[in-house]
């Protein structure tokens, strides 16, 4: 059944190879991409360009019909894409771009899913913290009826156990994707810095870091954007869903890692709780910056059960992965390094995230 439905919407990918050996003269492909208004899914459509273009100055301005991305009305559909980051496209090579885009309605105003425009406003103002993040992106492979990749089809695999950093056929689903976007990532330039099976089986992590200021968001989103991209090519969902399956599953977070330079250095560790302090009393405030319902999806996930501590209350510990705030071992250990933030949750906005944890620890401003 499975198979049979894959190969139905599958394509040879052998004779899509042929032209895409071919030569493309002068002109270039540029996809264009953006966040769409549920704030949570991507968006691309391809422009050519004349030339190749060396820096994002180069790139023009786009628009697309907002009526059809929840992001405006039908009667004043066009909204505006302003280009913010350019990478090598891994999937057409070549000269070929992917271009990261902010959206703006047609009076240049940033559209009410566009938080990248006040993220880099923040890290702006906190340059000289050189604040740099690790985001740790849980995501889970579905089939193409949306059923977990490699899950029995009438039942559940069994008893999470043997599935984290598992290998063998019987251990890990859909390994093929995980090679493959790892690839992806290092060709554009994405700082991919690891990967890893997780507890649920058919459910994987990939880790963006560390990297500095805004590069850290646009960096995983385009880095999502390459999961989705490849695992289409297998005829595969990669589902950001904080809670995919109910019951005895572990959720799907995005662990944001932090520092700044002053904890990263000799006697670091009084900065990292002193971070911690001001965290505690934002608790609520972040909560509602770390997924795209602000909170209500988390709620679904953060239980106190499932290696997440209970959304409503904040708590810290060395090593603790029951806690809002985890100080890694060798952190405390050593007296300087970072701490991780447990309560993002996998399709969070990373700009909302790194803004608040940026806005709380390094601006001092109480939300
Ligand atoms: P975990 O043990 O929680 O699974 P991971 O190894 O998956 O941790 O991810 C840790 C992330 O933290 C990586 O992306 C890494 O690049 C990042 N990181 C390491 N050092 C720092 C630092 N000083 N500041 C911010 N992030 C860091
Ligand atoms: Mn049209
Ligand atoms: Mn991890
Ligand atoms: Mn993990
Ligand atoms: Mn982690």
């Amino acid at each position: 059944m499975t198979t049979n439905l894959r190969a139905q919407f599958g394509t040879d990918k052998g004779v899509l190879s042929r032209y895409l050996a071919k030569p493309q003269g002068e002109r270039c492909q540029a996809m264009y991409i953006w966040i769409d208004g549920t704030g949570e899914n991507l968006r691309c459509k391809t422009k050519s360009l004349e030339k190749e273009p060396k820096t994002v100055a180069e790139l023009p301005e786009w628009n697309f019909d907002g009526s059809s991305t929840g992001q405006a009305t039908g009667v004043n559909s066009d909204v505006y894409l302003k280009p913010v980051a350019m990478y090598p496209d891994p999937f057409r090579l070549g000269k070929n771009k992917l271009v990261l885009c902010e959206t703006y309605t047609h009076d240049k105003q940033p559209t009410a899913s566009n938080f990248r425009w006040r993220c880099e406003q923040v890290m702006a103002a906190a340059t000289e913290h050189h604040p740099w993040f690790g985001m740790e992106q849980e995501f889970t492979l579905l089939d193409i009826d949306g059923h977990p990749f490699g899950w029995p089809k009438n039942g559940f695999p069994g008893p999470q156990g043997p599935y984290y950093c598992g290998v063998g056929a019987n251990k890990v689903y859909g390994r093929d994707v995980i090679e493959s976007h790892y690839r992806a990532c290092l060709y554009t330039g994405v700082h991919i810095s690891g990967t890893n099976a997780e507890v649920m089986p058919a459910q994987w992590e990939f880790q963006v870091g560390p990297v500095e200021g805004i590069d850290m968001a646009d960096q995983l989103w385009i880095g999502r954007f390459l999961l989705h991209r490849t695992a289409e090519d297998f005829g595969i969902i990669a589902s950001l869903d904080p809670k995919p399956i109910q019951g005895d599953w572990n959720g799907a977070g995005c662990h944001t890692n932090f520092s700044t330079e002053k904890m990263r250095a000799e006697g670091g560790i009084k900065e990292i709780y002193s971070a911690i302090e001001k965290l505690s009393n934002a608790h609520n405030a972040h909560i509602a910056y770390y997924d795209p319902k602000r909170g209500k999806d988390n709620e679904r996930r953060l239980t106190g059960h499932h290696e997440t501590a209970c959304i409503s209350q904040f708590s810290y510990g060395v090593a603790s992965r029951a806690s809002s705030i985890r100080i890694p071992r060798q952190t405390d250990a050593e007296g300087f390094g970072y701490l991780e933030d447990r309560r993002p949750s996998s399709n969070c906005d990373p700009y909302s995230v790194t803004e608040a944890i940026v806005r709380t620890c390094c601006l001092d401003v109480r939300k």
